[in-house]
């Protein structure tokens, strides 16, 4: 039994209303838009020894999961959504849902810590990578192994360059090759972008970013297109390995997710004016951002992203690495930090945080775009670049 009333019409699509009303969620008992949080680990049988309601034990069901897993599921136009503790037991779910000799596709330039630990698990435990650029669909095709491959990840716009990749045209050739495409939507987010209507098979999220929105909560998930094998056996995982979302983060995140559309959106804005006000600043060598014209993957991000580039841009600041980190100290109101998607804005030598053996250009500076009025974050950018030039 879902606690999820069924109350809004299946029809109903749009971001703004399903996060408003909380997917329709009403408390059974009380009538209550808001659920309670139920911190209980068991769940007692029914008087003639059937089963508990939801489930008999937190590891493998929490009432407290329904509404946001329900909401996530509607909101990316899956069948069925699962939250984890993390985004990296998501994906760490995912890909040891596959078997030792599969082959895995998975995109060069994304969040390093998934490259890292997929690296890391295809080397110890049998399993085939390849690395490619999949914004090059010919390069993608060549990398595929029909048969052997099982999964192609993407991650579009791709951190920290923000390259897009044609999810339609992905999909494609995955299945073509006999693989599922996986997309790791965390900075588009399903008010952008959603995979699954574009022909992905599972959506990913680090919902520690966008979804949550605030920087309160580390918390990941899965959302499906179909309720498969595949997703039968990341769903044990998820019980039987229990990377598990407590029931007071899955509460916090569902009160996150339903102003995400209005933050995303006005996330979007404010990326998109830094953007334009920072191309052709002489102490930048070059403003990375798919909002504009000359970003190699604008004309598929306006195809695929509807309503905004997203929240997220990077600089390639004149004078090298030393002159990068000097910007970031100077600024007053970004925050020298990692992390992304929460209402302040953010800045962060990328290079430093992924370490020596970084790919990222060593001028780039990361920033998350937050909530702050456009012109205090404009005349911040511009302060900080003045001090360090
Ligand atoms: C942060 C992040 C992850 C990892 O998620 P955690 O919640 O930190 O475990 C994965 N992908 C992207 C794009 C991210 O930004």
């Amino acid at each position: 039994m879902s606690p999820v009333a069924e109350r809004l019409p299946a029809e109903l699509q749009h971001p703004e209303t399903l996060a408003a009303q909380a997917g329709g969620y009403l408390d059974p008992l009380t009538g209550a838009p808001v659920p309670p949080i139920q911190p209980a680990t068991t769940f007692a049988r029914a008087p003639d020894h059937g089963p508990p309601p939801c489930g008999d034990y937190l590891r493998t069901n929490s009432p407290s999961w329904a509404p946001a897993e329900a909401l996530l599921a509607r909101l990316e136009g899956g069948s069925e959504a699962l939250l984890f503790a993390s985004g990296m037991a998501a994906v760490a779910a995912a890909v040891t849902a596959l078997r030792p000799g599969d082959h895995i596709v998975l995109q060069e330039a994304l969040y390093y810590g998934v490259r890292g630990w997929i690296r890391r698990f295809c080397d110890d435990w049998g399993l085939g990578l390849s690395l490619v650029d999949a914004s090059d669909l010919t390069a993608l095709e060549q990398a595929l192994r029909p048969g052997q491959t099982k999964l192609v990840w993407i991650e579009t716009p791709g951190n920290p360059l923000w390259r897009v990749v044609d999810i339609a045209a992905a999909a494609g050739l995955a299945h073509a090759a006999g693989a599922r495409l996986a997309v790791d939507n965390t900075v588009a987010t399903p008010v952008l972008t959603r995979p699954l209507a574009l022909g992905a098979d599972l959506v990913m999220h680090s919902a520690t970013k966008y979804l949550n929105g605030h920087g309160d909560v580390l918390a990941g998930v899965l959302v499906t297109a179909t309720q498969d094998d595949f997703w039968a056996r990341i769903r044990a995982n998820r019980d039987q390995t229990g990377g598990v979302l407590g029931p007071f983060e899955a509460w916090l995140l569902l009160r996150g997710l339903r102003t995400l559309p209005l933050r995303v959106r006005r996330q979007c804005e404010t990326a998109a004016t830094l953007a334009l006000r920072l191309k052709g600043h002489p102490a930048i060598e070059a403003v990375l951002y798919p909002g504009l014209p000359d970003h190699p993957g604008h004309a598929v991000a306006d195809r695929q992203m509807a309503g905004g580039f997203g929240g997220m841009l990077s600089l390639l600041v004149q004078g090298g690495e030393a002159t990068a980190i000097e910007v970031v100290k100077a600024c007053r109101l970004f925050l020298p930090a990692t992390s992304l998607g929460g209402v302040e804005s953010l800045i962060e030598h990328r290079a430093t945080v992924e370490g020596p053996d970084s790919p990222v250009p060593r001028n780039l500076l990361r920033l998350s775009v937050g909530l702050e009025h456009p012109e205090d974050l404009a005349d911040d950018l511009e302060q900080a670049l003045r001090a360090a030039g």
